[in-house]
């Protein structure tokens, strides 16, 4: 389900054609879903999510926990699959993820909150994944 990469869009009107209108505004132009609408916030199935826009694999459902957000909530990545980016939009000095392959928005990763031990919540838009159960 992985696009290869001569298959990889190279602009944003190519982005928009393969993606739905909420996709596209939260992969590619950085939205937010709203809390606890996503379709990902309370699964608990095994397997794998991979990126929604390009496919690359990019969390574990081991990494997966119960944040309370109403986000998708992950304590790592697989590694080398999410990239980190500052972000100072809003007022707040955030840390943006974004997927290390296309380029597309997921969340913002948060350290420091306690929720487990490896203290570190990647804060996911459910749209920005898609599962594949194991
Ligand atoms: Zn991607």
């Amino acid at each position: 389900m992985s696009l290869d990469d001569n298959e990889l869009p190279q602009t944003e009107d190519e982005w928009r054609v393969r993606l739905t209108p909420e996709e596209f505004h939260v992969l590619r132009e950085a939205g937010t879903e709203r809390p606890w609408t996503g379709e990902y916030v309370d699964t608990k199935t095994q397997g794998v999510y991979h990126c929604r826009a390009c496919g690359l694999e990019l969390f574990s459902s081991d990494t997966k926990f119960d944040s309370n957000c109403g986000w998708p909530s992950f304590d790592d990545a697989i590694p080398g699959r999410v990239k980190e980016i500052e972000d100072r939009s809003l007022g707040m000095a955030r840390t943006e993820i974004r997927c290390a392959r296309c380029n597309s928005h997921l969340g913002h990763v948060f350290h420091g909150e306690g929720f487990t031990p490896k203290d570190t919540r990647h804060c996911v838009n459910s749209v920005s994944i898609k599962l594949e159960p194991r």
